[in-house]
């Protein structure tokens, strides 16, 4: 029988999850599909009696829906609850369980593409205090042996976002990072800067040692500016697209029961879509 998984948002066009899931597919044999499912929030409970009917094995969830899915899941992972958001959704049973892959995603791409990255304590900071910061800050709780300064324009935000999730973390604004830098293992930037051509004007990547490792969740472009910055001063840079492609890895598993890889042909595939 044809195994069914799904992304759901509204819009949902732009979305690269069928491309992804649809390559996997193709390289696995196997007989499923995965589609774009435009639902508008109103329609979201009845798009949730669908899916208990036993239709779909799961699928992704995607803006605006995130958060509104709480409500509607049978059962919550309570890292999706740390994080405040679920984008992959399991059915079981009649059941739908929600989960986040995003900090699953974020640790993938880190260590397929920095290796030992996270061995030995490094002190992190990481920019930015929202939605894909709670996800970083999850997975870096897990992995990450230092201390974590999370930088953001509005302190305020960094301080309830520390508050919130437990863990070596200290809020910052941006003006402290000349004095955390030397100390810096690790650069993660999960802020809006870097798309649209914007940059950090106060970041100074002469300040880190040579060692630290620079990585942008922000995928468009795929060099930031930040990554570029790093780059000029000899810094060893992660760029975001990785974290995309892995955090598919956990879903696609669990709905189609086969582990796939993210394979240099997955990267270029998707890489062709996005702007230069
Ligand atoms: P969000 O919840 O809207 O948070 C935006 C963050 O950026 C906040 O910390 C905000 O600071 C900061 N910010 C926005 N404009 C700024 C400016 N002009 N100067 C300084 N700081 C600014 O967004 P999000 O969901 O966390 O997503 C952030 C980025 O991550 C997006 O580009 C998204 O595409 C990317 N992302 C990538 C992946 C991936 O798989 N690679 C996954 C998720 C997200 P304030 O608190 O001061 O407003």
């Amino acid at each position: 029988m044809t195994i069914k998984a799904f992304v759901i948002g509204h819009p949902i066009a732009h979305s690269r999850s069928p491309l992804i899931h649809g390559t996997w597919l193709a390289e696995h044999g196997i007989d499923g599909t995965y589609e774009a499912i435009d639902v508008a929030p109103a329609d979201l409970p009845t798009f949730f009696e669908r899916l208990r009917s036993g239709e779909f094995s799961g699928g992704n969830v995607t803006i605006p829906h995130k958060e509104a899915v709480f409500a509607l899941c049978d059962a919550v992972d309570p890292l999706a609850r740390t994080i405040g958001a679920v984008n992959t959704l399991v059915v079981r049973d009649g059941k739908v369980f929600g989960r986040n892959t995003d900090y699953l995603g974020f640790l993938g791409n880190l260590d397929a593409a920095a290796p030992g990255w996270s061995d030995g304590p490094n002190d992190a900071v990481v920019i930015g205090a929202g939605g894909a910061a709670r996800a970083v800050l999850v997975a870096l709780r897990r992995r990450n042996g230092g201390k974590v300064h999370v930088l953001n324009r509005t302190l305020a935000n960094a301080q309830a976002l520390v508050e919130e999730i437990e863990g070596p973390f200290e809020a910052h604004g941006f003006d402290d990072f000349a004095g955390l830098a030397a100390h810096t293992g690790l650069v993660v930037n999960t802020s809006a800067i870097g798309m649209h051509g914007t940059r950090f004007d106060w970041l100074d990547m002469g300040l880190l040692p040579k060692s630290c490792l620079v990585t942008d969740i922000v995928y468009t472009p795929l060099i930031t500016p930040l990554l570029a910055d790093a780059r000029a001063h000899g810094l060893q840079t992660v760029d975001g697209l990785g974290m995309l492609l892995h955090q598919a890895v956990p879903g696609f598993a669990a709905w189609f029961g086969v582990e796939p890889q993210v394979t240099p042909n997955l990267r270029a595939r998707v890489e062709a879509t996005l702007d230069h």
